[in-house]
């Protein structure tokens, strides 16, 4: 069955309208009767399947029911369909999470991937969009007026998902994370009251960096922009046939290098079977001089360096968008670092079962820069402002007989490092089998703990990994 279009609701959204700024009661809070029929999509349904297709094709979603939401009155429709159905409710925008706790087993999956809806004010450049708008379409709209959102990127990743939980990207070293920019947002509760929260509201708060699933449907961001960079600078350090102990010096030689990097820099040491790549973005062309000089030592250790090369920023960073989905894998976050010493013990493992497993990429990236300003920490819950660096564990297959392969492979590497206690993780690359999610993602718990008890005090939007009651 599919749902209906946003006419089918026109008379009822007219008795909704006037959301102000102030929370506002639903029909049904308020004694009034609801006429819409909250529709939605079971399973065997053509809506229903399109709906469940998520990037990460590996995943199977089984949601007790979709509902395709296009307007705030959709989502209050679906919220009221759950709890007379006394179903949880998880919510999909862009449909990246690698673990789709978006479409969550048995929940009502509220569909906001068609939430697009994007303006930028011309004077003061503030940028309204709502949940399902995704990377490209939002470089697209604002590259063409000349600014930019720092955020990931990877092209169809939706902004609803990546900045509830942080967002970082290429831009976060110099404007910070992606939840830095945030003005405002407008949130729907577990009673359908509507929240606009700006300035230093505790929601707004929470939901930089813990807000994925947790307390309530976010329909509408709003974002500072930032004047976009001329071009993006470019080196890239390669060598192949790498030993396990070659692979701690390089690592140690960029962990130190790093340390210096310019905050307009990014960096990324990705290890691919035996094959090592050393990414090198910036945006500004005074950081040339620097960069170079910082990375003297690494230029002697690896066997090709490529020039320094300069595209135009907006087609620079179609480069970074990655393959269109839906494809199969299994990524995670492999842990929030400070540095080396971390990983110094147990690089030489890990180096080799990357090795032996072909399809396995093991990187990590810095953070660092504008990500620890104290400002940002402060109106965020963002946990792990004070490290540096993010390390990240990929696995990859084409063939589908190799798949118990490559996620054994994954889930070893995952054990082993905690086993050597890294344990502190980046919630928007989630894995199911971390010991104890809540730690892992979130700094703030007895905080968090409070937002969700006001806002979803019966746990309607249950999140497999979220926070609890
Ligand atoms: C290929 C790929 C590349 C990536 N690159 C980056 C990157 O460069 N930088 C980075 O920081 N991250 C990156 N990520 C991770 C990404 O930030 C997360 O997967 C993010 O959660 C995706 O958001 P989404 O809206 O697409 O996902 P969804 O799967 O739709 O949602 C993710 C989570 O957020 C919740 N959620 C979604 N929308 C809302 C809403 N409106 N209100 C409340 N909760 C909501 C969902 O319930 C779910 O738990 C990447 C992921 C992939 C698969």
């Amino acid at each position: 069955m599919s749902t209906h279009t946003p006419r089918d609701f026109s008379s009822n959204r007219r008795r909704f309208l006037k959301l102000g700024s102030a929370a506002l009661l639903m029909p049904w809070a308020s004694g009034q009767e609801v006429t819409a029929k909250a529709l939605v999509d079971l399973p065997d349904s053509v809506g229903y399947r399109q709906a469940c297709t998520l990037f990460n094709s590996r995943l199977k979603p089984k949601p007790a029911a979709v509902k395709k939401c296009l307007t705030e009155d959709d989502v209050r429709a679906g919220i009221q369909w759950a709890r007379e159905q006394k179903k949880t409710i998880s919510m999909k925008s862009g449909g990246h999470c690698f673990e789709g706790y978006c479409m969550a087993d048995d929940s009502l999956s509220l569909d906001l991937s068609n939430m697009n809806a994007m303006s930028l004010e011309p004077k003061t450049q503030i940028f309204t969009v709502a949940p399902g708008a995704k990377l490209r379409q939002i470089n697209d709209f604002l590259l063409a007026k000349g600014r930019v959102l720092p955020a990931g990127s990877c092209a169809g990743v939706g902004i609803g998902g990546l900045t509830l939980g942080g967002g970082y990207g290429l831009l976060a070293r110099q404007y910070g994370l992606t939840c830095d920019q945030l003005v405002s947002i407008r949130l729907i509760d577990a009673e359908g009251k509507v929240h606009q929260c700006e300035g230093d509201h505790e929601l707004l708060k929470a939901c930089r960096g813990g807000g994925n699933g947790n307390f309530g449907v976010v329909t509408q961001f709003v974002f500072r922009t930032q004047k976009a960079p001329t071009h993006l600078y470019h080196r890239r350090f390669k060598t192949n046939d790498l030993t396990p102990a070659k692979v701690k010096i390089l690592l140690e030689t960029w962990f130190a290098a790093t340390t210096q990097l310019p905050r307009d820099a990014f960096s990324a040491f990705v290890l691919n079977g035996k094959s090592l790549t050393i990414l090198l973005t910036h945006t500004d062309l005074k950081s040339q001089a620097r960069i170079t000089a910082m990375m003297k030592p690494l230029e002697k250790l690896v066997t090709t360096t490529t020039r320094y090369y300069a595209p135009l920023y907006p087609a620079a960073i179609k480069t970074y968008y990655g393959r269109s989905g839906p494809l199969p894998f299994k990524n995670a976050c492999a842990g929030m670092l400070e540095g080396f010493a971390q990983l110094k013990e147990l690089i030489e493992t890990l180096a080799q079962q990357v090795a032996s497993t072909s399809g396995v990429i093991w990187q990590v990236n810095t953070l660092g820069g504008a990500i620890q300003n104290k400002e940002f920490a402060a109106a965020s819950v963002f946990a792990h402002r004070d490290c540096s660096y993010m390390s990240e564990i990929q696995g990859y297959w084409d063939d589908p007989k190799r798949e118990p392969r490559v996620v054994q492979a994954v889930d070893d590497i995952q054990k082993m490092l905690a086993k050597h206690g890294i344990k502190r993780h980046y919630c928007n690359y989630p894995d199911r089998n971390f010991a104890d999610p809540q730690s892992a993602y979130f700094g703030n718990l007895d905080f968090l703990q409070k937002i969700k008890r006001r806002y979803d005090p019966t746990d309607l939007f249950h999140h497999p990994q979220g926070v609890r009651v």
